[in-house]
């Protein structure tokens, strides 16, 4: 099936129940109200001259405008491009050339980041009026669509390409729309989506509608979501985290969709699942752990939740504990997976004994092999430590016009994971960690993630990252980046008393740093690559 098909279906099915619900902007549509604005910014785009397989770029946290641009490009097979909310100029300026993207959808800012004066910058002919650009520094540019009022003289705005699309509507336009989407096929490209930039540069995964429209359709099914369910996604949408595991899982089983605000804030989102009854809640760990140490806990009713995923990085054993206990999430599930697979490749089943749904990534999804990679490239047998190699209907097609990095990656239709992973007799797969990430300090396999849970189990800590920097003596050195609880103050003798006995000796951090935060990717995920530079830049 294709996108744009999945939505028809569900629309066709509930027109009347709710579908989408963005509390901040007070935006509450039915299925069917959903439907009228895809279809009027789908007629919008053809009218300025967007054709099926042209890129057309989102630039925008989570608004209403980011899930009816998802679907619009998708009903006349455009292809959208996921700009990270967080990009400035240089990354949008490189996104936005490396795809050849012809029209920009982009919010008025995000956080402290201006977007109105990046873009004037970028293109200096946006203020002499011009709507069709032609700016040296965006060459394939000829549109920016810009969303809220603040209108620069070249710029679109959005509520003109949905009116004058709605015109078109009335006049045949529906009928216009139809022929074009019969002509959609679910094995072409119609998306691409960055990856988080966890470990350098983000780069463009390539997915058709077959990827996407049956990762969503299975996520779905194993939350057993139906229509009678709320999922709260404060989860970002240009991340297919946001985009498959919320929106399409959403929309293929006709649950109603919870947006609390454009950036992650815990007292939001829980305000918004008490508010919506909502009963799935999706996260980043670092998400749920926010929410439960949110000062205000106590006060939400949360008993409407039942479901959720928790994905994205590893899963402390603790937090996932007290989700079930203190969340009264008894169904949540870990999932496993990478942009360039769809997402999703493991996903634990609500069937599955809490222990296993605790500490592994679940089992394989349906339809996809897996197999565990040594250092020769031998499957290497059950429990052993190998690189994660899946295989099937989710794997990209590629890096946008990067055939290195996709020869690299994908191996005779097995997608390269990076990560680290062992497998059980019955399937529950583990994920140790990135391949990156693992060091070897004297010769020693040390795997960053163990010695992170173990330091987590402080009661003090609030969250730490463990990772390698050179070392002239033992090859490599274990760092830790710890934040302590508010009000809780922790030095280092605390730690390693805290590890003495406990852990091998070879595995205690040489380096402990408490910091105030931890860098992140907009996506909640560590970025340790940032934090070795800083402590080679401070050990010189
Ligand atoms: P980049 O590829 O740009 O460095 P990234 O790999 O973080 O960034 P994503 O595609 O967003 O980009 O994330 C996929 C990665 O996230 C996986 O390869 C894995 O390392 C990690 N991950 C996802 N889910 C889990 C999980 N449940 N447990 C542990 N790690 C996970
Ligand atoms: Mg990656």
């Amino acid at each position: 099936s294709t996108v744009s098909r999945v939505l028809r279906d569900t629309v066709r099915r509930f027109p009347g129940r709710d579908a989408v619900v963005f509390s901040d902007q007070h935006i509450r549509w039915t299925w069917k109200a959903f439907d009228e604005q895809v279809d009027a910014l789908a007629l919008g785009l053809l009218e300025l001259g967007v054709k099926k397989g042209d890129r057309v770029a989102i630039w925008s946290p989570n608004r209403a405008e980011w899930l009816v641009t998802q679907f619009a490009t998708a009903r006349i097979g455009a292809i959208l491009v996921n700009i990270n909310p967080a990009y400035r100029l240089h990354e949008l300026e490189y996104a936005l050339n490396k795809v050849g993207c012809t029209v920009l959808i982009s919010a008025v800012r995000f956080k402290t980041s201006d977007y109105l004066d990046m873009l004037r910058t970028l293109a200096p002919e946006l203020d002499a009026g011009h709507a069709r650009l032609s700016s040296a520094r965006l060459p394939h540019l000829t549109y920016v669509v810009q969303m809220g009022e603040a209108a620069v003289a070249g710029m679109l705005r959005y509520a003109d390409v949905v009116h004058s699309g709605m015109q078109a509507r009335q006049c045949a336009g529906a009928t216009r729309l139809a022929a074009g989407e019969a002509t959609l096929h679910c094995d072409e490209p119609i998306n691409i989506q960055f990856t988080s930039g966890t470990t350098g540069n983000p780069k463009g995964a390539t997915l058709t509608h077959r990827n996407i429209v049956n990762n969503g359709r299975f996520i779905g099914m194993a939350m057993k979501l139906d229509e009678r369910d709320a999922l709260c996604i404060p989860v970002p949408f240009y991340h297919c985290f946001g985009m498959v595991l919320g929106v399409l899982a959403c929309v293929s089983s006709g649950a109603k969709m919870v947006f609390p605000c454009e950036g992650f804030d815990a007292g939001a989102t829980l305000r918004a699942v008490s508010i919506e009854r909502c009963t799935g809640l999706h996260g980043v760990p670092t998400m749920f752990i926010a929410e439960l140490d949110h000062p205000e806990f106590e006060s939400f009713d949360l008993r409407s939740l039942r479901t959720g995923i928790m994905a994205g990085s590893p899963c402390p054993i603790e937090t996932m504990k007290k989700v079930v206990s203190r969340m009264h999430m008894a169904e949540v599930t870990i999932a496993y997976g990478m942009t360039e697979t769809s997402p999703v490749s493991f996903q634990s089943s609500t069937e599955d004994p809490l222990d296993k749904r605790v500490t592994t990534v679940g089992r394989i999804q349906p339809h996809l092999e897996v197999r565990i990679v040594g250092p020769d490239g031998d499957t290497v047998p059950v429990g052993v430590k190998g690189e994660l190699w899946t295989r099937g209907y989710s794997v990209m097609v590629g890096y946008w016009d990067d055939d290195d990095k996709t020869r690299e990656a994908i191996v005779d239709g097995w997608m390269r994971t990076g990560d680290l992973a062992t497998l059980d007799e019955d399937g529950y797969c583990n994920i140790v960690g990135r391949v990156k990430d693992m060091l070897i300090r004297g010769g020693e396999n040390v795997y960053p993630r163990e010695i992170e849970e173990f330091l987590f189990q402080h009661p003090d800590v609030q969250s730490v990252q463990v990772f390698g920097v050179p070392d002239a003596k033992y090859g490599e050195e274990i760092c830790a980046w710890i934040v302590p609880k508010p009000g809780r103050t922790l030095t280092d003798v605390d730690i390693r008393q805290f590890c003495e006995g406990q852990i091998a000796h070879f595995k205690i951090p040489r380096y402990i740093r408490f910091v105030d935060a931890i860098p992140m990717t907009v996506t909640g995920k560590a970025q340790k690559f940032v934090m070795r530079d800083r402590m080679i830049e401070e050990l010189g």
